[in-house]
Parts: C-alpha cells; sequence; structure tokens
C-alpha cells in the first residue's frame, strides 16, 4: 500500500510556480496577484482564505484580502465584483462560499468575469471544461489529476466510482476522469445519496474517489483488493485530546481499508493541500493570460 502524499506533492508544485514567479520577476513581468473576498466570521472559511492568501504570499505573488461582515449587501458585493473584474493589478479572485443567505451564491458567481474566475465555478468555465477547452478546473478536482499523476496511476480503461455530485467535487470529478485523456480514459459511474446499494458499486471499483461527508461511509467489504482510494470527505469530528477541540475525519474508515488498497490518500494531508496549489495554479494561468488567449 503506498500512501498518496497530497503535502508533498502540494509543496512540490508551489516550489515549481515559485520558481516560475522568480523567472517572471527576473524579466520584468507582471507579478501574479489574486484576491479574496470573505463575507463574515465562519471559523472554516476565515482558516481557508487565510491560508490561501499565505500561499500567496509564499510562492511570490500579491494577495488582497476583502472581507465584509455578514450582512453586506449584494449589490456591494457586485459592486466589489465589478471592481475587481475591471482591475489591472488582480489577475484572478475568488469569492469563499458559503455566502450568508440572503445573497444569491449563483448570481455573484456569475458576476465574476470568467478569465478572472481562478475557482473555475462560473458556468462558462465550467461549460468550457464539459467540452474539453482550455479552462480553469476546480481545485479539488485539478488536485486530484496531479495526485493521480505524479504518482503514475494508471487510469485507462479502470473503473472509477466517483461518490458525490456536487458542482465543486464530484460532477466535475466524474466528467474529467471520463475525458479522452491522461489522467482519464477510465469508466465512470457517479454514485450519490439516490444511489441503491452503493457496494456493488464500490466493489468492482479500481479507483473510487469519495466526496461526500460522512465519516466511515467506506468500509473494508466495500473496497476490492488493490483498489486506489481517493477521500476528499472533511468532516470535524470533536476530540477533547485535541487543541482545537476536532479532527478531520474522511469518508473512509483508513484503518480497515488502507491494507487493502494499492493507493489511498490520508486525511488530512491527502486531497486537502492540493486544493491550495491548484488554485495558486489557476491564479499564474490567469496572470499568464494562458486559459483565453
Ligand atoms: P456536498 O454536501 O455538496 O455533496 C455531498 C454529496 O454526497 C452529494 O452529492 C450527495 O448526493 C452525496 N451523498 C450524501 N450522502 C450520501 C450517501 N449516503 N451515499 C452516497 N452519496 C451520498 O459536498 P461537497 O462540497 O462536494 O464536499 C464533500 C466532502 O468533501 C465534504 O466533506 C467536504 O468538506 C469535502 N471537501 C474537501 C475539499 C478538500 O480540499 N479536501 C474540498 C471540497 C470539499
Amino acid at each position: 500500500m503506498i500512501l498518496l502524499d497530497g503535502k508533498k506533492t502540494s509543496e512540490a508544485i508551489q516550489q515549481e510556480i515559485a520558481a516560475e514567479v522568480a523567472q517572471i520577476k527576473e524579466n520584468g513581468g507582471k507579478v501574479p496577484h489574486l484576491a479574496a473576498i470573505l463575507v463574515g466570521n465562519d471559523g472554516g472559511s476565515v482558516t481557508y482564505v487565510t491560508n490561501k492568501v499565505l500561499a500567496c504570499e509564499k510562492v511570490g505573488f500579491g494577495s488582497t484580502l476583502i472581507r465584509y461582515e455578514d450582512d453586506v449587501t449584494e449589490e456591494e458585493l457586485l459592486n466589489k465584483i465589478q471592481e475587481l473584474n475591471e482591475s489591472e493589478e488582480v489577475d484572478g479572485f475568488i469569492v469563499q462560499l458559503p455566502l450568508p443567505k440572503h445573497i444569491d451564491s449563483q448570481k455573484v458567481l456569475e458576476a465574476i468575469d470568467p478569465k478572472k474566475d481562478v475557482d473555475g465555478f462560473h458556468p462558462v468555465n465550467v461549460g468550457r471544461m464539459v467540452a474539453g477547452l482550455s479552462t480553469f478546473l476546480p481545485a479539488t478536482p485539478a488536485g486530484i489529476l496531479q495526485l493521480l499523476e505524479r504518482y503514475e496511476i494508471p487510469t485507462d480503461g479502470k473503473n472509477c466510482v466517483v461518490i458525490g455530485r456536487s458542482n465543486i467535487v464530484g460532477s466535475p470529478m466524474s466528467i474529467l476522469m471520463a475525458k479522452a485523456a491522461y489522467p482519464g480514459n477510465a469508466t465512470v459511474t457517479l454514485c450519490h445519496r439516490n444511489t441503491i446499494n452503493l457496494p456493488h458499486f464500490t466493489q468492482q471499483a479500481d479507483i473510487i474517489i469519495s466526496a461526500v461527508g460522512r465519516p466511515g461511509l467506506i468500509t473494508a467489504d466495500m473496497v476490492k483488493e488493490g483498489a486506489v482510494v481517493i477521500d476528499v470527505g472533511t468532516t470535524r469530528v470533536s476530540d477533547a485530546t485535541r487543541k482545537a477541540g476536532y479532527r478531520l475525519r474522511g469518508d473512509v474508515d483508513f484503518d480497515s481499508v488502507a491494507p487493502k488498497c494499492s493507493y489511498i490518500t490520508p486525511v488530512p494531508g491527502g486531497v486537502g493541500p492540493l486544493t491550495i496549489a491548484m488554485l495558486l495554479k489557476n491564479t499564474l494561468k490567469a496572470a499568464k493570460r494562458e486559459v483565453y488567449a
């Protein structure tokens, strides 16, 4: 069994990005700049955004964090997005989700200029991904592709079961794994909460990618010998022995499943660290005007 080390892979990607930024600076080019909009004070969101901004500093990007209280109006937010769309300095930006209920998240996402949509959530970029055009891939599925590629895991003709159909992970993952590409060329089954007899599908899978958010969903009896298991799930479960009072658990019952696998991601330290690295990669692509040439 080989542990897929997301931390190490993420660091390698960030070093590659940093080297490219140093080269850009040396040539007197424009330093990539990421802006992030954060609404409210939700603990998880604050941590995610702070980590994204810190990662920008580490690779030499410029960054701007724009914060609003929970009571910000939709109009204020849309005005700021317009300003960022027109900014010469900002190459790409993100709006951290979830947004408060009085704000229409879809309207906000659609207001972002697709050329600066480094999260890849704008319908134009989603459509470009489905059509196989150059685009900003959503960070988590793109990170999983990187893991598969850098560990040279064969995917061609394999049975791949993706569990979860969200717009940010499961759905794009299923589309990307079915593409005529490497990683890809897999026969993909997309399972979700309405799937009847989930084990029937997972037991036939060479590759399982679980993006649900239910600790212990995937047990050893559901996994075939030699399978590749990618665990996207990150659920906070209370743990009094930890300083934070909680720890992260994946969807996979790691201790019983790992011995059966050829490769498996740990939680934490698997898929998570790659998400930030891929956001940086998208920002670099935006700065280099690579997607919409
Ligand atoms: P979501 O809540 O939007 O979607 C969950 C999906 O799971 C749904 O499509 C639902 O149909 C499916 N589902 C629910 N119960 C199921 C069951 N019993 N059997 C089969 N399918 C079931 O979630 P999301 O935003 O895609 O996130 C999924 C998980 O991945 C969460 O734990 C989240 O925290 C984590 N996540 C991690 C990263 C990362 O960087 N590591 C990034 C995004 C999400």
